[in-house]
């Protein structure tokens, strides 16, 4: 017959490590995001390191074949980053949908739930295109 004093002991649970992202404000697990365009530092981090890829690529190409073309480089066109929040810290779910400005300091405490940019709408989704519109349910576009 066993006892409980027989059994093993329970194996205490891993510690839970957390790697984000984080609140920018405090640090806190985030909760929501948003996009906001990059900041012109960011544009050139993203160039610098395409750079040294193509770099890289150059080093490594056989020299019996063309030169690899890689076209133009990136710009800041389109590109944007992600703002990440904790449930206090979050911005209205209005503005989380817009794109916000380089220099929008959200979440700032003592903007929110607002801003201090003036954020862009984001180009709609492309649902015109056949390919997109297939991969989406019907009853899950809006304004149909
Ligand atoms: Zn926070
Ligand atoms: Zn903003």
């Amino acid at each position: 017959m066993t006892t409980d004093e027989d059994a093993p002991p329970a194996p205490t649970p891993a510690p839970v490590v957390s790697t984000g992202p984080f609140c920018a404000a405090c640090g806190e697990l985030a909760a929501v995001n948003w996009a906001r365009r990059p900041t012109a530092d960011e544009v050139t981090e993203v160039i610098k390191t395409e750079l040294l890829r193509r770099e890289q690529l150059l080093l490594l190409a056989d020299p019996q074949l063309p030169a690899p073309d890689f076209g133009p480089l990136p710009t800041g066109d389109g590109m944007t980053r992600t703002v990440y929040a904790c449930v206090d810290h979050a911005i209205s779910l209005d503005g989380a949908s817009l794109i916000h400005a380089c220099t929008c300091t959200a979440p700032n405490p003592a903007d929110l739930p607002d801003c201090d940019c003036t954020p862009e709408v984001p180009d709609p989704e492309p649902m015109d295109d056949p390919l997109v519109a297939r991969m989406v349910p019907a009853h899950w576009t809006t304004g149909a």
